[in-house]
């Protein structure tokens, strides 16, 4: 992002380290430059003194007077009090996230936006309410029936923990029952319980396999997930074609390779 602009993100120019660029020595005159450096430097006296009081080094007041030293004013300036965050509204929350991308949050096509957003949090991140054991908890005899069970081609949608981004696709979830089945709806409702939280779709695929293995005790599980995600499209190297694929082979599926192979060749029928 080009630091062009101070006043609207004073923290992104500081933490970066770096001058603000409206203090750029190049837009200033020569008049105005002298008059700053003779200003820093009575400026910067007092200052190291009163550092030194509360124990710090000096040498942290930057000796160059071409720009104030802003890591060192970062350092010394007095904390504000902490805000308990629990307390504040989540929309007004949103509303400071409307205001710092730039927006103006009472314009008229953006006055329920907070309400919408906060109400789409309950759907988007319900998988946090739900739990494994209670979606499982219905079992059926297998009977005789020890082959394969697969649910292919189920769709998810899930949200990125490093960019708060979705990302979604399809999966494929199998297993060989030992004594017990689950209705197929079930294990839908697992994938969907995993992906209403914030995730990596590695660590998906093995919550669902995970979760599926330790509460039914089926001879094995496979799951393999093809997620497109949102944060590859429209921001960093911003590529739409590309497709992650992970899987998590457990039990048979991983010790017997032909069982392996008959998952991989039912995912691509
Ligand atoms: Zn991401």
């Amino acid at each position: 992002m080009p630091a062009t602009n101070c006043s609207r993100f004073p923290n992104i120019n500081a933490a970066n380290g770096s001058a603000p660029a409206c203090l750029n020595r190049s837009s200033e005159s020569p008049f105005a430059l002298q008059a700053f450096r003779s200003f820093a430097s009575q400026l910067r006296r007092p200052f190291t003194s009163i550092l030194a009081q509360f124990g710090a080094s000096p040498s942290i007041v930057s000796d160059r007077l071409d720009y104030p030293p802003v890591s060192a004013l970062r350092r010394t300036e007095v904390p504000s009090p902490p805000v308990n965050l629990a307390l504040v509204d989540s929309e007004e929350l949103i509303r400071e996230i409307l205001v710092r991308i730039g927006e103006d949050p009472d314009r008229e096509g953006l006055q329920r936006t907070p309400a919408r957003i906060v109400r789409s949090w309950e759907e988007i991140y319900g998988g946090y309410e739900q739990r494994a054991e209670e979606i499982l908890v219905t079992q059926f005899c297998a009977g005789k029936y020890d082959e394969m069970v697969l649910l292919r081609d189920v769709e998810f949608y899930s949200t990125c923990e490093h960019h708060l981004l979705p990302f979604y696709g399809k999966a494929h979830i199998a297993y060989l029952p030992k004594n017990k089945i689950v209705g197929l709806s079930k294990l839908a409702r697992l994938l969907d319980m995993h992906a209403r939280r914030l995730q990596l779709q590695e660590r998906l695929t093995q919550e669902v396999a995970t979760d599926l293995q330790t509460i039914l005790q089926p001879r094995g599980v496979a799951v393999m997930i093809e997620g497109k995600h949102q944060c590859m499209c429209c921001r960093g190297v911003r590529k739409k074609e590309g497709t992650m694929v992970t899987s998590c082979l457990l039990g048979a599926f991983k010790e017997n390779l032909a069982t392996r192979s008959e998952f991989l060749t039912l995912t691509k029928s």
